[in-house]
C-alpha cells in the first residue's frame, strides 16, 4: 500500500534533506510538491490543503535544532502532521469496545467490499488474539449464497455460526443471534448485514431496524480501499444515515493510492480500525498512524535523528534551568520557558506534577482556573516586555506595567497575577536550590 505515494513523496524530500541551508521558496516549491503528490494519490483536496497548510505554519515557525538540517526538520513535521491526521485524537485505534458481553458488532458495507470477509477475519482475531467466544450470523438473506460463504469461514476458522434458517427476516436474525449470543455464553456476536451494490433506503433502514434490535457496542463500515475517494462518500453516507464507529479499510495489498485512508478521519470523524491486507484469513492489520505515515514518508531514520536531537536540546535545557535555580535566579525567561513547557506536556498538571513540593501549589492553581488560555496569556504578557523587564521583573512600577499589560491585550491585573506566581515560583526555587546541590531538584529534573 502507498508505494507510488510514498515513492513521489521520498523524492521530494531527498533534495530537500541533501541541502545544508533551506530558503524558504525551498520550503515552498517542496510543499507545492507535496500537495500534487497528495491530490494524485487521491487525497481530498481540503484535506490536502490544510496538510499542507499546517506543514508550512510549523516549517516556519520552528527553530531549527542544532545538529539537523532544516529538510531533516521539515521530513519530522511532515511525518507528525501525517501520523496527526491519521489519528486524529488517537483513541480507539485498533480496539474494539467489548466488554460486557455478549458485545454486538454489526458489519455494514457495500456488496462486494469484503465484509463478509473481514468479519471472519476479525473473529478469527477476537478468538485468537482476545481469548474471545464468538458468534457469527450472516443477515444477508436475499443472498444464500452469502449465508453460507460466512458458514464456511466459521468453520474453517473454529468460530461458531448461528444455524441458518431458511425464510427469517434479517430483523428476526437478529434476534436469534442476540438471543443465541446470551444463552450461549458468547463473549461477542457479529452482525454480518446485507450489502447492495449501492446505498439505498431499503439497505438503509434494514440496517437501522438491526442497529436497534442490537444496540451494537461496535458498528464497523467494511469499505474498498481500491475505490478511493468514493470509499470516503460511502463511509460520510453510512455515517449520517446509521451512525458508524470505525472503518476496516480492505485491499490495502493492491496498488490502490492510499489516499482515502489519509482522508477518512479528516471527513468523517471516524477511525480506520484495521486494514485488510489479502484475501487469507489472518490478512488483517491494526491501523497503527505511526507506523503507516512512516511507511509512507519511507524516511524512518530521519525521523529518529530529530527526536533524539529535539530531546537531547531539551534535557541540555532543563540541565541549564536547574543551575540557574540552585543559583537562586529564576527570571521571566525561566518561568516562559516552563510555561511554554506546560503547553506542549498538556497543561499545568504535567509539569507542576514532576517538580517536589510543588502539589501544593498545583492545587492552588488548579482551584484558580489555570489553563492553557491563560498560559498562553502570561507567554503574551513576558513576551510584552523588554529584555530588561524580564531579566529584572523587580523594576516594574506603574507605567511600566500598563504598557506590558496593554501590549498584550489583557489588564494590569492580569499582569499582577503573572509576578505574583513568578514571586512564589522564584521563593520556591530557592528553597528547593538550598536542600542542597544534586538534591532533590536535581533528582526531579532527570
Ligand atoms: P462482501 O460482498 O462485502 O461480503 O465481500 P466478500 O467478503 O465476499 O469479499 C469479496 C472479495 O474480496 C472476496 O474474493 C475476498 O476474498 C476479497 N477480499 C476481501 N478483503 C480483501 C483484502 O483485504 N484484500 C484482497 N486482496 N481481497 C480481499
Amino acid at each position: 500500500m502507498f508505494e507510488s505515494l510514498s515513492e513521489r513523496l521520498s523524492g521530494v524530500f531527498e533534495r530537500l534533506t541533501s541541502r545544508g541551508a533551506l530558503t524558504e521558496d525551498d520550503v515552498r516549491t517542496a510543499l507545492r510538491e507535496v500537495r500534487v503528490a497528495l491530490l494524485e494519490a487521491d487525497v481530498s483536496l481540503p484535506v490536502a490543503r490544510d496538510f499542507v497548510r499546517r506543514v508550512q505554519e510549523k516549517a516556519t515557525g520552528q527553530a531549527v535544532t542544532k545538529s539537523v538540517t532544516p529538510g531533516q526538520q521539515v521530513v519530522k513535521i511532515v511525518h507528525d502532521e501525517l501520523v496527526a491526521v491519521l489519528a486524529g485524537d488517537g483513541a480507539e485505534i485498533g480496539r474494539l469496545k467489548i466488554d460486557n458481553p455478549p458485545a454486538p458488532i454489526l458489519m455494514v458495507g457495500l456488496q462486494g467490499s469484503g465484509k463478509t470477509t473481514t468479519t471472519a477475519k476479525l473473529a478469527k482475531r477476537l478468538k485468537e488474539v482476545e481469548h474471545k467466544r464468538v458468534l457469527m450470523a450472516s443477515l444477508d438473506t436475499n443472498r444464500p449464497a452469502a449465508m453460507e460463504q460466512l458458514e464456511i469461514l466459521g468453520r474453517q476458522i473454529g468460530v461458531d455460526t448461528l444455524p441458518i434458517v431458511k425464510g427469517e427476516t434479517a430483523q428476526a436474525i437478529a434476534r436469534r443471534a442476540k438471543q443465541q449470543a446470551l444463552l450461549g455464553g458468547y463473549d461477542v456476536y457479529m452482525l454480518d448485514t446485507a450489502g447492495r451494490l449501492h446505498i439505498d433506503a431499503e439497505l438503509i433502514q434494514q440496517a437501522a431496524e438491526v442497529r436497534d434490535i442490537v444496540s451494537p457496542r461496535e458498528t464497523l463500515l467494511v469499505v474498498d480501499g481500491l475505490t478511493g475517494q468514493v470509499a470516503v462518500e460511502v463511509a460520510e453516507e453510512f455515517d449520517d444515515k446509521i451512525g458508524i464507529t470505525g472503518v476496516v479499510m480492505t485491499r490495502m495489498d493492491g496498488d490502490g493510492r492510499g489516499g482515502a485512508a489519509l482522508s477518512m478521519r479528516a471527513v468523517t470523524g471516524k477511525p480506520i480500525k484495521f486494514v485488510g491486507t489479502g484475501e487469507k484469513m489472518d490478512a488483517l492489520e491494526e491501523f497503527h498512524p505511526e507506523r503507516i505515515a512512516g511507511r509512507i514518508l519511507g524516511m524512518g531514520d530521519i525521523v529518529a535523528l530529530v527526536e533524539k536531537a529535539q530531546a537531547t536540546i531539551e534535557a541540555e535545557e532543563a540541565e541549564r534551568m536547574m543551575k540557574r535555580f540552585q543559583k537562586g535566579r529564576f527570571n521571566m525567561n525561566d518561568l516562559k520557558m516552563q510555561l511554554e513547557q506546560m503547553l506542549r506536556m498538556g497543561g499545568m498538571e504535567g509539569i507542576m506534577g514532576l517538580l517536589p513540593g510543588m502539589g501544593k501549589m498545583q492545587k492552588q492553581i488548579a482551584e484558580a482556573g489555570f489553563d492553557d488560555k491563560v498560559i498562553r496569556h502570561q507567554i503574551a504578557l513576558i513576551n510584552s516586555m523588554t529584555k530588561k523587564e524580564r531579566a529584572n521583573p523587580q523594576i516594574l512600577q506603574a507605567s511600566r506595567k500598563k504598557r506590558i499589560a496593554r501590549g498584550a491585550g489583557l489588564e494590569v491585573q492580569d499582569l499582577n497575577r503573572l509576578l505574583k506566581m513568578h514571586r512564589q515560583m522564584s521563593d520556591m526555587m530557592k528553597k528547593l536550590g538550598r536542600m542542597g546541590k544534586g538534591g532533590a531538584l536535581k533528582q526531579a529534573m532527570r
